[in-house]
């Protein structure tokens, strides 16, 4: 099997390894010393400040999404959402059901925000912006210095799902100003799924102690706290926490954020040079290191997904919704080489000679 979809992806033979061992206990100063090294090695990455702080919290990256939400906004915030697709559909759908104020930016699939977007929104009194900068669904990755600056104009609240982009494509927490960047376990980071990952800004971290949200489990302040010990409150997934430090040490050891950055982009790279005979057309404006979405112009994207699934032992991604006979995606993130990009390539050729495509 060559897995070329979003996530889970395909994980580092040290990883897997760690996978196959006992769990240890965790109530310990090693277990502790992991996580701190952990959240050092992810704020590296992310090119934040030092007095920015990391929750690594067991739940996919859709916990870390609310959790951000429920823990940051208020009933006295006016927050605008980029929804472009099913994923920032979700930070609408977490508004609603927490009864955050919002307005949208509706996008349609495929396009890229623009200045004349957010024009109508500037000195309107926003108080939080929530984006996810590559909305997986279409592959779209977001202008991060256009969002920076209408908010630090406009002394805006941002919090940004990375959650999939993080590791494929360069991002500036510090530079940005962004308050909140989320990832999760089972993208780039190339773990198995199951921890999500919230890094806060000094000024979150504020607004998450004074926060009067009811949650136990979601808790952040309690989560920061514990963090200063490298601690959780509850059992976080252990093996996991494990795999992800191995992985980040693996980041550093070969050059860091940089070098991992340029490793997915050479391989985004490849793929998309060599698909132009095919007939597929990338269907987004503005592309990730992490995807790339194509539209199938002469069968259906979701036959294209089962044969490759069922013939030729390669899984790239379905699209669910309207998109789901038009559109599939291919994934550069995880273990993968420019090897397997072949593979799939005369694959492809195999379904033109059976005029399957
Ligand atoms: C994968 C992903 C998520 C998280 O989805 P989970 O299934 O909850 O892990 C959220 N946002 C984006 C942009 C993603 O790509």
């Amino acid at each position: 099997m060559i897995n070329f979809t979003v996530g889970p992806v395909q994980s580092s033979k040290a990883v897997r390894k760690i996978g196959a061992e006992q769990v240890p206990y965790f109530r310990t100063q090693e277990f502790s010393d992991v996580m701190l090294e952990n959240e050092r090695l992810i704020k590296e990455f992310a090119n934040a400040s030092d007095d920015s702080k990391v929750v690594f919290l067991t739940g996919s990256g859709t916990a870390s999404m609310e959790a951000t939400v429920m823990n940051t906004l208020s009933k006295e915030d006016k927050v605008l959402i980029v929804n472009g697709g099913s994923f920032g559909q979700r930070f609408v759908d977490i508004c609603q059901i927490h009864e955050i104020p919002h307005d949208i930016i509706k996008l349609e699939a495929g396009k890229a925000l623009k200045q004349k977007h957010l024009e109508k929104y500037e000195n309107a009194g926003i108080t939080a912006f929530l984006v996810n900068v590559h909305e997986t669904s279409t592959g779209v990755h977001y202008d991060m210095e256009l969002i920076s600056e209408f908010c630090k104009r406009n002394n805006i609240f941002l919090i940004v799902d990375a959650i999939s982009s993080f590791l494929a494509d360069n991002f500036e927490m510090s530079k940005w100003n962004v308050d909140v960047m989320i990832t999760g376990s089972q993208k780039a980071l190339a773990c198995p799924p199951g921890i999500s990952i919230i890094l806060l800004s000094q000024r979150a971290v504020d607004r998450v102690n004074d926060s009067k949200v009811k949650t136990l489990y979601f808790n952040l302040k309690s989560a920061l706290e514990n963090a200063k010990r490298g601690q959780t409150p509850f059992t976080p997934a252990v093996g996991i926490l494990l795999q992800i430090n191995q992985r980040l040490k693996e980041i550093e050891q070969s050059g860091g954020q940089v070098s991992e950055q340029e490793k997915i982009e050479k391989q985004a790279r490849d793929f998309r040079d060599r698909i132009k005979d095919f007939p597929f057309e990338i269907v987004s404006e503005s592309l990730s290191n992490a995807v790339t979405p194509l539209r199938a112009l002469t069968a259906s994207a979701y036959d294209i997904f089962l044969i490759l699934k069922d013939e030729y032992g390669i899984w790239v991604t379905p699209n669910g919704g309207e998109l789901r006979e038009k559109v599939f995606r291919v994934g550069h993130i995880g273990e993968l080489t420019v090897d397997d990009n072949t593979k799939l390539i005369e694959a492809f050729e195999d379904l033109k000679a059976r005029n399957i495509i």
